[in-house]
């Protein structure tokens, strides 16, 4: 499957990239915060066929620990890449106890590698506290297509994951990967003051705000970051951010020790690249552009690499040294995530 996946193969301007700007900035170890494993047929949906998100299916339609490795080797050769890894949150009807099962599997005989589990705010007490006794599961991963307001965009957060799973997380220190909901993100009052609250109430939690606090752009992290950048509890990754002005405002709001690399694989292995306007971002791909590009090179590249390309240059600009950079990549992220105790 691997072999003959036409979207896995590596061009002239891929290759380009790699070598003369990436090749010498991407550390040999990393840790990769943020990658979902799962099966195409654990979204329910009879129509995802014909879906937005369609070429899930048909390329990757099983992406086991396995078929990541290849894409990572693929895409950064020579890297040894652990993973903190958790399902793909499809919308419901989802199987979420399939993809759960999947997830501790594919992790329970790979010491580096742990997992988190995907929940909703109406699932079982007693299923997640059973699910935790597998002390490969490190944490949470809500999402906010599980809104209870069935509001998926301007849900707040206590609308997609409850106090009572929070207050779960707390009793074990465990990890939330929280993707933040609502136009503004983290410029938005509402969820600077549920993380307060939050922090303030369940001081255990490690909250992890994916993709720089949902902020593609820096206008966001510059408005908000000032407000929880001394909240103890919440680390940052930096997954499929493109842009080099955000990851320096991320850099800038809340020091390195609290960033790390993610690549929201197999999002960040298409390519196209997540663009910004206004207050605006979306990702940009060959379909669905009009642009006229007959004076350049009009070929992209991976969204993986873009989000390279802008950690680089976003941490450039601050001069880190060799051993900061393998905080970023690595070291923060073990940290973190050896900071949960096992539970027997
Ligand atoms: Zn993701």
């Amino acid at each position: 499957m691997f072999n003959e996946n036409p979207e896995l193969i590596i061009t002239s301007l891929d290759k380009q990239i790699w070598d003369e700007e990436l090749e010498n900035f991407v550390p040999k170890n990393i840790f990769d915060v943020h990658t979902h494993i799962y099966k195409w047929s654990f979204n329910q949906d009879p129509k995802k066929d014909i879906g937005e998100r369609n070429f899930q299916g048909k390329y990757f339609s099983e992406v086991s620990m396995r078929f990541a490795d290849q894409v990572d080797q693929l895409l950064m050769p020579n890297r040894v890449v652990n993973r903190l890894s958790f399902p793909f949150p499809f919308k419901y009807p989802c199987n979420f106890e399939g993809s759960n099962e999947y997830i501790l599997e594919q992790t329970k005989t790979l010491t580096e590698n742990k997992c988190l589990i995907l929940i909703n705010p109406n699932m079982d007490k007693n299923y997640i506290e059973g699910l935790l006794l597998k002390n490969n599961i490190k944490g949470f991963k809500p999402y906010r297509f599980y809104s209870k307001t069935k509001d998926t965009i301007n849900c707040k957060i206590l609308d997609f994951i409850t106090e009572e799973q929070i207050e779960i997380a707390d009793k074990f220190g465990l990890i939330i990967m929280m993707h933040l909901a609502k136009k503004d993100a983290i410029a938005d009052d509402d969820n600077i003051n549920d993380l307060i609250y939050l922090s303030d109430k369940y001081p255990n939690v490690k909250w992890i705000l994916a993709h720089c606090a949902r902020s593609y752009s820096a206008w966001a992290l510059e408005k908000g970051i000032k407000k929880i950048r001394d909240l103890k509890n919440i680390w940052y990754d930096c997954s499929t951010v493109c842009e080099s002005d955000s990851i320096d405002a991320l850099y800038q709001g809340v020091g390195l020790e609290k960033i790390m690399y993610g690549s929201d694989d197999m999002i960040g292995r298409m390519r196209g690249k997540y663009i910004t306007f206004g207050k605006a971002w979306s990702a940009i791909n060959s379909d669905n552009h009009n642009l006229a590009l007959s004076h350049c090179d009009d070929r992209m590249t991976f969204i993986r690499y873009e989000q390279l390309r802008a950690m680089k240059r976003g941490i450039r600009n601050s001069k880190i040294t060799e051993s900061e950079k393998q905080d970023l990549f690595y070291n923060n992220a073990k940290n973190l995530i050896d900071s949960v105790n096992s539970r027997n």
